[in-house]
Parts: structure tokens; C-alpha cells; sequence
């Protein structure tokens, strides 16, 4: 590689001793093109006049399959994989073995090198190291542009400087602008060859050090010095510097004859590339965790000891693919305007600390990277899942004046927090907020609240790499008691499972998670769960009233079966001279359909109920709430829901049993403008819906609206969406 040339002569002696060395009578090169097309660049073995000529598509071939998992392919009979693609001018009809690995460069798939034998055999694990280290050497030869034009590499997008609008997936809310800063100038491994395996071994475990040390230290900063989610969240995080397969990994790599940044690099580059096939977010968020880590420890290898801090100076948005946790908080919280990831997902670590410290965050949006380039103006808007790259004059207008005119909102629904939600006619409405952090408590306070009407507790199970403890559960539930004071807080138990994956359970891979081992069957299955945190709840709401709440509960027998649970903690208080709560109230949430068919025998089980329809409509109308693909295919102001919702609000009504709505649904004026015509009169929403929602309830003269909804239950329409919006416009009614 360092013998100087042209690259192609380079290359073409590449091939060359790799077959040899391999003793494989095939060597090839394909480097990806513009639209991911991969073309036969160089062969040792192949007929010479394929190369240039043999391309695949996407996805096409062997070679194709090979880029579009970024993992190896290892096969002893390769014509009779169902994906083989026969090339007739390549001649390669002799060769049945073959074993492929792809080249990868940031994270990118830049290309495919093959080898192919005769004889049929699998290649042993060593070989593929081999070729894998091999393959990255080469990828430095291709980033330097004398193969394949740079921008064909990168499907830079951004040449052409127009303004461009990308969608994603809103993670944490709000809206910003500022310049697009690049999570961090890529790092560059320059040097991927070691010439003293032995001293390469020592960098390793230098730096390996060195990275713990500075996590001691993060984690002493006086920012962190209280408990609560950030702090769990970068202990999780630390546990990542000591994960002992990571390091065997990288001490392999370089024992395999790199460098310790090249090795630490081709462990991050493996880790990206399987990234993109993992389903399962949690285990991709841990992956993210490990590249931050990764980035941090090449910096140190290569002398950056002071983890090269970017300094913002003005406005900014963080572009990346994906970020960890620890590596957000160093940016200067003034200039930190928003995040944009390719990556991300709402339960991440990085999420969840952007939250706590309100910056924007949006996720998942496609080529990200190749769209936007340092320095462009960025405006992210979580409201309408976007952002605007390079945005034209009209746009920045319109974002100028939605931001003074969020402003001037915010402002007035702070003016509006103490007045009562109650509608023209007299009718009060109970606003509750949903929490689940103790970020959330204070905007008890700043939005006037009633009391938290969903206390959503899985959330401390998420961010702890193990199952929090009954004393450390009991800190958090009464840090929300304390907060809300005379105001209820209704704790809903464990509804973990589903999209909602904690560190310590292991799982089985599930066809229908959502519809799978979660929430109240994992608690059921499992009772030592549940009997700790009801004992956790029971201790902080010593002398208090509890409200406690299970999820997920499809017939009356199970919430029985919880209710016993409950008594036997209750019984156990006495036992251990613990202070009782002075009052307990039982309820579950409503959200698997089947129950709504026990609503006679549900109200004498209940003080309360609430409906939850995030999952209950998922089910009510077989529609996956994460597919975003079904996101706008059923509508909830739909008549066979209103029907439906109706039926329980008044069963409720009538057994005088309390009933709430905490499904996102109830936080949007026009469908809680539906929903306190159907009767209902507490709804338990998110604290930025707050104001909105009470603007729109002190609007209404609520018996008018009733009698327009129950005319419309029986229409045949898809939705009565428009007529509805016609109803409030017509009303003067504040939506
Ligand atoms: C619901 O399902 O409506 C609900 C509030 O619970 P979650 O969104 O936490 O599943
Ligand atoms: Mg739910």
C-alpha cells in the first residue's frame, strides 16, 4: 500500500498479494459508486475485461448482499445461495468458495473485497480477520479520492447548496436554529499499519485507562452531583468503559497487526455497520454508547487528552449520526439550539438528557450526514417532525414568526395558569399532567396542574443498568409525592416489555412485542417485581394518600390478581411497624380492548380508571402506533372510537367511578374538544399541552358541542375531523 503509483496499480498489486498470501486463487475489489452501485474495480483471478464492467445494484449479488448487511459472508457453495448472481464475463463459474467482507469508511459502506477458491470450504475465523483488516487498509486508499470522486463516495447531496426540508422522528421537543455543527470533526486514523505490535498494545491500555479516569471524573462534576436520571444514565454509561468484550475485541486488532486507534476504529466501524440491522432499540442505543466511547478513546490515543471539547460561539445545531449521553453536556448549554441524529430513538440515553436540559432533538432522519455540511444554517421543529437545511428568506420568516408567536403563546398561557379550566357554561375540567422523571415536577407548578395523572415509573427502570433497588424506587416516588403536595399523583406500575426494554430483563425475541410478555404479565409472572415496587410506593406514601395504577390489565381476574399482591405489601407494613399511607386508591389503566366488555364488574373493582389509547386505538384498530407508515391511516375523531369511548365514559358515569384519559389523544385540543362532549372530565396530558388545551375548554359552551357530536356519532365518514374543526370555527372555539 505504501509503495507509491497510481492507485489502480496500486490496487491491481493488492489483489495480487492477497490472493497469494491467502492462497485463493480469486481476489476482487468492488468500490461502491454514486446510487450504492458497486463496480469491479480490480481482480487477481477474474477475466480482466470484467473489471469496469461487472457492476451490481444495490442489493444485487453476493457483493450487494454483503454491502447491505456491512457484515462477512463465508460460504463453501456459493452458486447455490439463493442470492448468487452469475456474471458470465467475470468466468467465475469455477469458484465455489467465497468469502467477502465489506470496506468500510465512516461508517459507510464503501466498497466489497472477495476472495474465491475452487475446492470447496468455509473459510477458518482467522482468514477473515485477515481480509477484515485488510479491507480497512484498503478503505484508506479509497478516501483518497484517486478511485471513486470523493463526492460519489459520500452521495453528497449538498453540492448543489438548495434548500432542503428533512423529515424525521420528533424525540425531545421544541423548535431552534443555528448553524449546523458536525458532532465533531471526523477523527482521521492516519496510521492503521503497526510497526511494534508490543508497543501498540501498550498505547491500548494506556488510553483504555486514561478514558476511565476522565469518566471518574464527568461523573464528580458538580453538575452531576445529584442523583436522579442524568446521573444514572452516565453510570450506565461508565459500565460501557468497563464492558470486558469491547476490550478483547480491540486488544484482537491489535494483535492482528493495527494500531490501537486503527483497532479501536475497526471495532467502531463493525459496531456501525451491524447497527444498521439490529432491531431491537435498546441493544442499538448500546452500540451508540460504545461508538461515543470509541471516539473518545481515539482521541485520547492520538494525544487529544483534554477530549478536544467543541466549543460553540454561536447558535448551533448538532449534527450526527448519533451522539452518547456524556458527550452532550460537553456543548455549551447557551449556544445549543437543537439536534439532529440519523439515528436516535425516543427511550435513548441522549434523549433522555436532552429532555432534562430542553434542547430539540430529532431522530431518525435519513442521510442526514450527506445533506448538510458544517456551517449551513439549520432550523430544527419538532412540531412538524422537520428540518429545514439551508432554509430560503420565506422560510426563516415564517420560523422567526412561529417562534415570537410560541413566545407570545407560552407567555399567554402562563398568564392563563391559575384561572380554572372550565368550559363558557360552567362545566370544570381536571387537567392532570403525565411525568415520569423528576425533570418533569416542576411543570406541576408552571402549568397549574391539578396533580400528575400518569406517573409513568418504568422510565427509572430504563436508565439503570440494574434493577433499582426498593430504597432508590422509593426516593423518586416520593421526590414526586413532595413535589405535588396536596395534589394526587397516580403511580402507574411497571409497563416494561413492549418498546419499552429494561437493561436487566433478558428477552426473547417477540413477533408482537407490543401485543407480547409485557407491562402486567411480566409483573404477574414475575410478582417479586411488582411486591418491591408496590413496597416502594407503600413506604413513600407514608402518612399520604396513594394512588396506584396498573397497566395493561385485559380482564377483571388479573387486576384481582394485582390487588391481592397489593394487600399481602400492605399487611407486611404492619409487620414491620411502617408507617401505612392514610389512604389508598386502586385503578388500572384501560387500554387493552377486552376489558371494556367487564365495564359492570370493573367499576366495583376501581376507585378510578384511566384510558390509555396510545395502546387501547392500537388494538381497537390493529394499527401498530410505532409503524409510521399506518401514522395517519385511521383517525381518532373516527366514529366507531367516539362510539366506543362513550360506552365506557358512561358506564363510569353511572358507577360514579372517576375516569381519566392519559393517551397522547387528550393533549390535542380539537380531540379533548371531542372527548369532554363524550362526557369525560379529566384528562391527563402532556404539561406543554397544558395551556392549549385549557384555552380550548375555557372556549366552549360545552352543552351546544355535545349535542353536535352525538348527531354526528352515526355518520358513515372515515372521520368527523372537518366537520368538527367547521363546528369550533364557526364557535369561535380556540383549537
Ligand atoms: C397509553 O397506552 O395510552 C398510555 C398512556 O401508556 P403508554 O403510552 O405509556 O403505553
Ligand atoms: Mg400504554
Amino acid at each position: 500500500m505504501a509503495s507509491g503509483g497510481r492507485a489502480q496499480d496500486r490496487l491491481n498489486r493488492v489483489v495480487r498479494v492477497i490472493a497469494q498470501n491467502m492462497v485463493a486463487e480469486v481476489c476482487s475489489i468492488y468500490l461502491t459508486r454514486a446510487g450504492g452501485i458497486l463496480e469491479l474495480f480490480a481482480t487477481e483471478g477474474l477475466k480482466a475485461e470484467a473489471v469496469h464492467q461487472t457492476r451490481f445494484l444495490p442489493g444485487q449479488g453476493l457483493v450487494g448482499l454483503v454491502a447491505e448487511r456491512g457484515l462477512p459472508l463465508n460460504l463453501s457453495e456459493a452458486p447455490q445461495h439463493p442470492r448468487f448472481v452469475y456474471r458470465p464475463e467475470t468466468g467465475e463459474e469455477l469458484y465455489h468458495s467465497f468469502l467477502a467482507v465489506p470496506i468500510l469508511r465512516t461508517g459507510r459502506v464503501a466498497g466489497v473485497l472477495v476472495v474465491q477458491n475452487v475446492t470447496p470450504r468455509r473459510y477458518s475465523p482467522e482468514e477473515v480477520e485477515v481480509l477484515q483488516t485488510i479491507s480497512m487498509v484498503i478503505a484508506e486508499l479509497v478516501g483518497s479520492g484517486e478511485l471513486v470522486a470523493p463526492e460519489e463516495l459520500t452521495e453528497d447531496s449538498a453540492a448543489t447548496g438548495e434548500p432542503i426540508t428533512l423529515d424525521g422522528l420528533a424525540l425531545a421537543n421544541g423548535i431552534g436554529a443555528g448553524v449546523a455543527v458536525y458532532r465533531q470533526p471526523q477523527i482521521q486514523v492516519t496510521r492503521t499499519v503497526a510497526d511494534d505490535i508490543d508497543a501498540e498494545q501498550i498505547r491500548l491500555e494506556d488510553a483504555i485507562a486514561e478514558m476511565r479516569l476522565q469518566l471518574e471524573q464527568m461523573l464528580e462534576h458538580p453538575d452531576l452531583a445529584h442523583g436522579g436520571e442524568h446521573r444514572e444514565v452516565l453510570e450506565t454509561y461508565r459500565m460501557f468503559a468497563y464492558d470486558q468484550g469491547w476490550q478483547d475485541k480491540m486488544r484482537d486488532a491489535v494483535l492482528s497487526g493495527l494500531t490501537a486507534e486503527a483497532a479501536v476504529d475497526r471495532v467502531q466501524q463493525e459496531n456501525r455497520a451491524r447497527m444498521q440491522k439490529i432491531r431491537d432499540p435498546y441493544l442499538r442505543e448500546r452500540i451508540a454508547d460504545f461508538e461515543d466511547l470509541a471516539i473518545r478513546l481515539i482521541r485520547i490515543i492520538q494525544g487529544d487528552r483534554e477530549n478536544h471539547k467543541t466549543k460553540l460561539t454561536e447558535d448551533a445545531v448538532i449534527i450526527a449520526r448519533t451522539i452518547g449521553p456524556a458527550e452532550l453536556m460537553d456543548y455549551d448549554r447557551r449556544f445549543l439550539k437543537g439536534i439532529v441524529l440519523e439515528e436516535g430513538s425516543s427511550t435513548a440515553h441522549v434523549t433522555i438528557i436532552a429532555r432534562a436540559m430542553g434542547v430539540p432533538v430529532l431522530g431518525r432522519v435519513q442521510g442526514l450526514l450527506s445533506h448538510v455540511r458544517p456551517g449551513e444554517h439549520v432550523i430544527v421543529d419538532t412540531a412538524s417532525a422537520r428540518a429545514y437545511v439551508r432554509p430560503g428568506d420565506d422560510v426563516i420568516e415564517t420560523y422567526r414568526t412561529t417562534l415570537a408567536l410560541q413566545e407570545k403563546r407560552l407567555a399567554e398561557y402562563a398568564a392563563e395558569r391559575d384561572l380554572p379550566a372550565e368550559t363558557r357554561d360552567g362545566h370544570k375540567i381536571d387537567l392532570f399532567m403525565n411525568a415520569g422523571l423528576l425533570v418533569d415536577l416542576p411543570s406541576l407548578d408552571s402549568t397549574g396542574a391539578v396533580g400528575i395523572g400518569l406517573f409513568r415509573t418504568e422510565f427509572q427502570f430504563m436508565v439503570s443498568p440494574a434493577l433499582p433497588k426498593v430504597d432508590e424506587q422509593t426516593k423518586i416516588y416520593s421526590a414526586a409525592l413532595d413535589a405535588a403536595g396536596d395534589r394526587p399523583v397516580v403511580f402507574r406500575t411497571l409497563d416494561i416489555g413492549g418498546d419499552k426494554p429494561v437493561p436487566f430483563l433478558p428477552r426473547d425475541e417477540e413477533e408482537n412485542p407490543a401485543m407480547g410478555w409485557r407491562a402486567i404479565r411480566i409483573a404477574l409472572d414475575r410478582p417479586a417485581l411488582l411486591r418491591y415496587q408496590l413496597r416502594a410506593l407503600l413506604y413513600a406514601a407514608a402518612g399520604r394518600t396513594l394512588h396506584v395504577m396498573f397497566p395493561m390489565i385485559a380482564d377483571v381476574s388479573e387486576l384481582k390478581r394485582c390487588k391481592k399482591i397489593l394487600q399481602k405489601e400492605v399487611d407486611r407494613l404492619k409487620l414491620h411497624d411502617r408507617v401505612p399511607p392514610r389512604d389508598i386508591k386502586v385503578g388500572c389503566m384501560l387500554e387493552v380492548p377486552s376489558l371494556s366488555w367487564q365495564m359492570d364488574l370493573l367499576v366495583k373493582e376501581v376507585d378510578f380508571l384511566s384510558i390509555g389509547t396510545n395502546d387501547l386505538m392500537q388494538f381497537f384498530f390493529a394499527c401498530d402506533r410505532s409503524n409510521p407508515r399506518l401514522a395517519d391511516r385511521y383517525d381518532l375523531l373516527a366514529p366507531p372510537v367516539l362510539k366506543f369511548l362513550k360506552m365506557i365514559i358512561d358506564a363510569c358515569g353511572e358507577a360514579n367511578v372517576p375516569v381519566t384519559l392519559c393517551g397522547e389523544m387528550g393533549g390535542r385540543p380539537v380531540e379533548a374538544m371531542a372527548l369532554i362532549a363524550l362526557g369525560l372530565r379529566r384528562l391527563s396530558i402532556s404539561p406543554t399541552s397544558v395551556g392549549p388545551v385549557k384555552r380550548m375548554i375555557r372556549s366552549v359552551e360545552l352543552e351546544k358541542l355535545r349535542g353536535f357530536l352525538l348527531s354526528n356519532l352515526s355518520s358513515p365518514e372515515h372521520s368527523i375531523r372537518d366537520s368538527f374543526i367547521s363546528f369550533a370555527r364557526d364557535h369561535n372555539i380556540k383549537v
